[in-house]
């Protein structure tokens, strides 16, 4: 079988067994296991050795009964960045580029460089930042011991400067290491009761502490809000990832607890993914 064969074998097999992008998921697994570029491995003539076969048969049979893509492949791209990911923590996103995107804006902007990335499970936001805000002093804090193990080997990958502090945001004696911040960022879990029910066949096999924000959802922005409000400097920037319809509540929330100069920005589906405010 020649590479070509293979990816034509995983892209009708992954059709049969009903994944909607077949073609582009079976690029990045063939490529993940020739480790060839699609462009390249369809003009190879070569064999390829069996056991390659047998490792795509594997990996379809394990993306037909819903295990994510990322989780096979073990690794994927965030503001182009490679992150390893794996079973027991969040994959990065698209919609997370936009709090990275405006992170690094207003960093650059208004010169912020202490900056905290709370539950920050892969680092990717932490990473993506610190690699385009020139002497950022970052700290990612995770309590999971499985995205941690992730975390600091997605710190190396990137060469990044990125500190760990392995710690449960939502106590205040975490919040107490930290002063004078100049910018939080946070991504927290933000489902509510009725999304973790429905929730799509891929996303559940991701850990369910890094998506379910109590009944409504906005648990970790009320707690999170008012442990780290103190942290910031006067003029700092707090700044959300947050659910599709939840700006409001997540402004609210901020403008209680002293924040103004709310902000919000859309991803590029159009849906607002993003809120942020300033200390008073
Ligand atoms: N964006 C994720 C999803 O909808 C949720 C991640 C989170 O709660 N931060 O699947």
């Amino acid at each position: 079988m020649t590479p070509s064969e293979l990816y034509f074998h995983i892209s009708r097999s992954l059709e049969n067994g009903g994944i909607e992008d077949s073609r582009f998921e079976a690029m990045c697994i063939t490529e993940h296991i020739t480790g060839m570029k699609l462009q390249r491995l369809l003009l190879e003539r070569s064999e390829i050795d069996k056991s390659k076969l047998t490792e795509a048969d594997k990996l379809i049979r394990k993306r037909i009964l819903g295990e994510p893509l990322q989780y096979l492949l073990g690794e994927w791209e965030f503001y182009g960045l490679p992150f390893y990911v794996g079973e027991g923590v969040l994959i990065p996103r698209a919609d997370t580029e936009t709090l990275a995107e405006l992170a690094v804006e207003e960093a650059k902007k208004n010169g912020y460089y202490r900056i905290l990335d709370l539950c920050s499970g892969t680092g990717c936001i932490a990473c993506a930042v610190e690699a385009h805000v020139p002497d950022a002093d970052i700290t990612a804090v995770e309590i999971s011991d499985k995205a941690v193990s992730y975390l600091k080997r997605n710190i190396q990958l990137n060469k990044s400067k990125v500190k760990i502090l392995k710690e449960d945001v939502l106590k205040s004696e975490t919040a107490e290491k930290f002063k004078n911040a100049d910018m939080i960022l946070c991504n927290p879990p933000y489902l509510t009761k009725e999304d973790m029910q429905n929730l799509q066949l891929e996303v559940q096999s991701e850990p369910e502490s890094a998506l379910f924000g109590g009944d409504d959802g906005l648990f970790f922005y009320r707690n999170i809000t008012n442990i780290w409000k103190n942290v910031l400097s006067a003029g700092g920037m707090l700044v959300y990832e947050i659910g599709m319809g939840q700006e409001s509540d997540v402004a609210e929330i901020l403008k209680e607890n002293g924040f103004n100069n709310i902000t919000y920005k859309k991803d590029l589906s159009g849906i607002t993914r993003v809120v942020s405010g300033i200390k008073g």
